[in-house]
């Protein structure tokens, strides 16, 4: 067993066309940051949405797609059993210590975001995920929807045209509210420059005065059918 080395790979200089040279193709990742590989095969276009197969590649790689580059190993002919051949031969030659399998993680020895070596070619995925721009703020986004045409719910609205109601009737647990403060660390609220930020927060101030002073209230009926509040501490006469 021994180990593919990124910079021993062979890479094909040349152009090939789809569909006349090739119809699939063994690819390698590399995650600069993180210095780690995955290894897959894909039955398509290099020119294609195609990124990888593994949900915890795309993760990261969604978040900082700067830090990713790929390498083809192998291009393959117009038979589906060809690819999963060739997938298989470079899957067998990874070190089986730096798949990213709990063990290996125990023993910090994880380089791969390939869990096993088995080829797939780039079927097993249960997520495809393409690449577009977002059409409001033009940003690269990935998505697995099929219409999705904004980044984000806040470009969303803005595109629009004002945002509705936040969040009516539920509240974030701690968790998400910790996950969202973490998202937006860095980014341009919203509402800046924009008057009154602070409007969702008095209003919600406003509610528990309220709420307080109502508490306790009760309807008193005169003779005529009409009735007043009467509140627990100041009794109207
Ligand atoms: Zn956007």
């Amino acid at each position: 067993m021994y180990n593919i080395t990124y910079c021993t790979v062979k890479v094909k200089k040349k152009m090939l066309e789809y569909k006349k040279d090739y119809f699939g193709y063994v690819y390698l990742w590399y995650d600069h940051k993180r210095k780690m590989y995955y290894l897959g095969g894909h039955y398509g276009s290099v020119d294609d949405s195609y990124i990888c197969s593994s949900v915890h590649m795309l993760r990261a790689y969604k978040k900082r797609p700067q830090d990713f580059k790929m390498r083809i190993l192998k291009y393959v002919e117009d038979d589906k059993s060809l690819l999963l051949e060739q997938e298989q031969r470079y899957l067998d030659m990874m070190d089986n210590t730096k798949l990213s399998t709990p063990k290996n993680r125990r023993t910090n020895t994880v380089r791969y975001y390939n869990v096993k070596k088995s080829a797939t070619g780039g079927k097993e995925s249960r997520l495809k995920y393409r690449k577009f721009n977002c059409a409001y703020c033009g940003c690269l986004s990935t998505t697995k929807e099929e219409d999705r045409k904004y980044c984000q719910a806040e470009c969303y609205y803005k595109d629009k045209k004002g945002w509705p109601a936040q969040n009516k009737g539920s509240t974030h647990t701690q968790k998400t509210k910790d996950i969202i403060s973490q998202k937006n660390k860095g980014k341009r609220p919203w509402n800046k420059g924009l008057p009154n930020p602070q409007a969702a927060e008095n209003g919600r101030k406003g509610a528990k005065k309220q709420s307080e002073v109502v508490t306790g209230r009760k309807r008193q009926y005169r003779d005529d059918g009409t009735w007043f509040w009467v509140y627990p501490d100041r009794k109207k006469d």
